[in-house]
């Protein structure tokens, strides 16, 4: 008798779903999810020690794989010398300095624990800053859980079908004016008709939240123009891109330099850490020098920012993107090629150790088109891989995740188990 079913009846009697984050409950792709206990490079173990090799990564912290040594040693050492003081520390100004170092469109930045923080946060420095009230966000993108960013959003809502959350008042997002990704036309005629009260564009450079999207030529560019053009603030929301694909983000390979950066998951290799950053000009508009306030109790937590620094240190390593992305690479042709063999519509995407896996014959450039996939098939596809031990996201409409340790035996795995699962389907 397997102990995971057991475990989430258990788990939904005192968590809401059995889960402390929706989409892990599998209600997408039905079934009991797995009760990991430990995880280490590619594999995590379930509650029955059945062994998984993992493509949600955390969601995309894990990018070097689970528990590295090295990481994990430096998250021993801080807590050994507390776990948390509300004071400033030396630590903070080093991953302060380690990321604006990296990102030359970061001056500063701030620390907070998550991705919503960090978002949320980035638009409430965006109107302090401009004194407007608009912000621009994308239909399918998720940038969190703060209200004014629950419309039409990507993630957990597409997944459930319930894009924009209840418990939202309609005039908490009456300024939130939602745009569809790579429709620069949209966005243009948006400006031209509401530019002057316009704060900030928020994106994902590349959509990680409808499954993988990536931006059509000139639709990044042209944000930046029209912000520059209308004096709004553009925020490139690269929680789930930032070192993930690649030593700069999309802002390093685009070359486009966005007003603000959110930032959280990687940088903390796997420890609660978010941050927003910009021009320095920007930023000194925050609590204490400016009027835009923001605060946080455990803000730069030692053992976080321990962890942070230490996977930043290894993702510096030479080659490190080179051989992630040439790994992400052999997965997503390895499925294309297997699931094409077995007369499957299928396509795949990847950008660094970022990729997506879609039932549908051509690779999507849309939320619409991304809604078309076959997503009955996906389930048996998803389920067929979990019983031969790969655990993607559960969810059609997620990225997936490689880390540095998907070698080639890992990738190969999953290819062969692919090849049986497509087989089937
Ligand atoms: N922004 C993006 C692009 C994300 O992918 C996520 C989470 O998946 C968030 C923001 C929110 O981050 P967190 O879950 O750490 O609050």
């Amino acid at each position: 008798m397997s102990r995971n079913p057991e475990l989430f009846e258990r788990a939904c009697q005192t968590i809401p779903g059995g889960v402390n984050s929706p989409v892990r409950a599998f209600r997408s792709v039905g079934g009991a999810p797995r009760f990991i206990k430990r995880a280490q490079g590619p594999y995590m173990w379930d509650a029955d020690d059945v062994r998984y090799i993992d493509y949600i990564g955390s969601w995309g912290p894990a990018i070097l794989g689970h528990a590295h040594p090295e990481v994990v040693r430096a998250v021993q050492e801080a807590a050994v010398g507390g776990l948390s003081f509300g004071t400033p520390t030396e630590s903070e100004i080093e991953i302060a300095e380690a990321i604006a170092a990296r990102l030359p469109s970061i001056d500063k930045l701030r620390l907070v624990s998550s991705g919503t923080e960090a978002t949320m946060t980035a638009i409430r420095l965006a109107r302090g800053v401009t004194g407007r009230s608009k912000i621009v966000k994308f239909e399918g993108c998720y940038h969190g859980h703060a209200d004014s960013l629950l419309v039409k959003a990507g993630s957990g809502l597409l997944t459930f079908g319930t894009p924009t959350s209840a418990g939202v008042p309609p005039e908490f997002v009456q300024h939130t004016l939602v745009l569809e990704y790579n429709k620069l036309d949209a966005v243009r005629a948006a400006f031209e008709k509401e530019g002057k009260d316009i704060a900030c564009i928020i994106v994902e450079p590349v959509a990680g939240n409808m499954n993988l999207i990536k931006p059509a030529p000139g639709f990044l560019q042209g944000l930046r123009e029209l912000c520059t053009q209308y004096g709004a603030l553009l925020i490139f929301d690269e929680v789930m891109t930032g070192f993930r694909v690649g030593p700069q983000g999309v802002q390093g390979l685009t070359g486009i330099r966005p007003d603000l950066t959110t930032l959280a998951k990687v940088i903390g290799g796997g420890m609660p850490v978010g941050a927003f950053g910009g021009r320095a000009d920007i930023m000194e508009h925050i609590a204490p020098l400016g009027g835009v306030y923001q605060a946080g109790t455990l803000s730069g937590n030692p053992v976080a920012v321990a962890a942070g620094l230490a996977t930043l240190r290894l993702l510096s390593a030479p080659g490190f993107y080179e051989h992630l992305s040439a790994q992400t690479a052999k997965l997503a042709q390895g499925l294309t090629e297997r699931a094409r063999a077995a007369g499957i519509a299928f396509s795949a995407d990847h950008i660094g150790g970022m990729f997506g896996i879609y039932f549908s014959e051509q690779v999507p450039t849309s939320l619409a088109e991304v809604s078309a996939c076959n997503v009955e098939r996906f389930k048996k596809f998803f389920h067929a891989m979990l019983i031969k031990g790969v655990h993607f996201a559960p969810s059609a409409f997620e990225a997936g995740f490689v880390s540095a340790t998907h070698d080639d035996a890992v990738i190969q795995a999953t290819l062969d188990a692919a090849e049986q699962a497509f087989a089937k389907l």
